[in-house]
């Protein structure tokens, strides 16, 4: 980070200009792009890597929505008062109930609008996340955020948008009315000044920053981070220049399945689908399914701060349509064992490891009750071979940050909008509530497709009439 976060437009020398400027190329930035463009506007797309990536690609890209005609095409009856009740059910109705209500009723329109505008390939998937009532992800075949930025990209080019990649945004020229005249960027060493008419922040949220973790966050502070380097909370430094209503800034996602000491992380599906994780003692902690975002807390609580996810070959069969799961089973990631003898051989856990396996066996056949009060759904006994993979827990993606309105116009303090500034995904405030215990999965991209499709179309609308 390099300048001061808001500077004075007398002292702009503007070279280039757009009708939209968009800082950062992922999820939100590059559906927000696409409305924009929809809404005739030029927009450029300022993005500090070469290949727009961000958090999005290195997600699994499930995307939920309620009531689409895919979900329709295979007999599912979802609404939206389901799914938003399945979102305040978790996060105990702790954040803007009228938000989460708008969300999900743009969320169909979000997916369907990707597919038959935009040729994105999304269709229904068949994992069901703990604490959606109903199935409702929609994502690529390979099912990864890869597929949907490359298609999301590809899109974005032949849509006409502009790009300055390897670009980073520096600083925002803002009026003291808070009206934004454009950024101050670095790119190849060299600063230059662009002129817009409206500007979206897509710049993510602050996992990659340390200091903004530990001050905001601090029981992910010395947890492993999982997230994109680009997640440096620029949009909240900008806001603070600005500002800007912060909201929820402690919310978070973390994961309880990092591999320890790799910088990779096993689909959750692995648990979803029958697997269970144990300690250093071979035991079971918690229910595995209970909680998705709050897990790598449970994690970093045992003796070592690990845990071994234990599955079985049909499982992994099943998550050899996750593309970075076949990559990481080709370097030998995953242990074998034949028994559950040679289980306990290969990870060095006790044999109190084989009671474990036995019990949750009877529990996932309906013999017992599994202590821990799972509930084994639409999943199989655990058999040989067993499969095994020593995991950690970590920090994926913040979920706090600018208070935006319906249509993603950044709040002032007082909740007057800024006349032209928008705000989505990850750089603003998210559905969740405050801390972990509130993310129902799939929050990320929800917030991030439906923020960027409303505030693109808001900032072409309002750059058209202003013109
Ligand atoms: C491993 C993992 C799995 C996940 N799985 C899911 C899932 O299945 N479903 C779900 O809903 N969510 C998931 N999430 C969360 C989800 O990926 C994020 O919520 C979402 O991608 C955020 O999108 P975004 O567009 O806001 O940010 P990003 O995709 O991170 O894009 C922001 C972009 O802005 C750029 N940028 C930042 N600052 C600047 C600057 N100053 N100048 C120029 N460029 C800048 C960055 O380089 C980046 O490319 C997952 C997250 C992780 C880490």
């Amino acid at each position: 980070m390099s300048g001061p976060a808001v500077i004075s437009p007398d002292q702009a020398r503007f070279g280039d200009e757009a009708e939209v400027v968009i800082v950062g190329a992922g999820a939100c930035g590059l559906c927000a792009a696409l409305a924009a463009r929809d809404g005739q506007a030029d927009v450029l797309v300022i993005e500090r890597d070469a290949v727009p990536r961000g958090t999005t690609a290195m997600s699994i890209g499930l995307i939920p929505a309620a009531n689409t005609r895919f979900q329709r095409d295979r007999g599912i009856n979802d609404s939206v008062e389901l799914f938003a009740g399945d979102i305040l059910k978790r996060n105990n109705g702790q954040t803007d109930i009228d938000r989460v209500h708008h969300i999900v009723r743009e969320s169909a329109p979000t997916i369907e609008w990707l597919v038959d505008k935009h040729a994105i390939p999304l269709s229904l998937q068949n994992e069901l996340y703990a604490g959606h009532s109903l199935y409702r992800m929609h994502g690529t075949i390979g099912c990864t955020g890869g597929e949907v930025m490359d298609a999301l990209y590809d899109a974005s080019k032949k849509a006409g948008v502009r790009f300055a990649l390897e670009t980073v945004v520096d600083s925002l020229f803002a009026d003291s009315n808070g009206r934004i005249a454009g950024v101050r960027v670095t790119s190849e060493g060299q600063q230059r000044d662009i002129a817009c008419g409206a500007l979206i922040l897509a710049s993510s949220g602050f996992a990659a920053n340390r200091e903004m973790v530990t001050k905001h966050i601090p029981a992910m502070a010395k947890a492993g981070a999982y997230c994109h380097h680009g997640a440096q909370g620029d949009a909240v430094r900008w806001g603070e220049g600005l500002g800007a209503a912060l909201g929820d800034i402690t919310a978070y996602q973390s994961h309880g399945g990092l591999m320890v000491d790799r910088p990779v992380s096993v689909p959750w599906a692995h648990i979803l689908r029958g697997g269970i994780q144990v300690n250093a003692t071979g035991k079971r902690f918690s229910d595995e399914t209970s909680n998705y975002a709050e897990r790598a807390l449970d994690i970093l609580a045992q003796p070592g701060g690990f845990a071994w996810s234990i599955y079985d070959q049909q499982i992994e069969d099943n998550l050899a349509k996750y593309v970075p799961y076949v990559d990481f089973l080709k370097v030998g990631l995953v242990l074998s064992a034949d028994s559950a003898d040679e289980l306990c051989a290969i990870t060095g856990l006790p044999p109190a490891l084989k009671d474990t396996l036995r019990e949750v066996q009877d529990a996932a056949a309906g013999k017992s009750k599994d202590p821990l009060g799972r509930t084994f759904r639409d999943t199989k006994p655990l058999t040989a071979p067993f499969k095994a993979v020593k995991v950690t827990g970590s920090l994926y993606h913040t979920q706090g940050g600018l208070e935006v309105d319906a249509q993603g116009r950044v709040l002032k303090a007082d909740r007057s909008p800024f006349p032209n500034l928008f705000a989505g995904g990850g750089a603003a405030r998210g559905i969740s509530g405050a801390g972990c215990a509130g993310y129902l999965a799939g929050n990320g991209l929800l917030t991030a497709s439906v923020y960027g499709r409303l505030a693109g179309t808001a900032a072409a609308a309002q750059t058209l009439t202003s013109a």
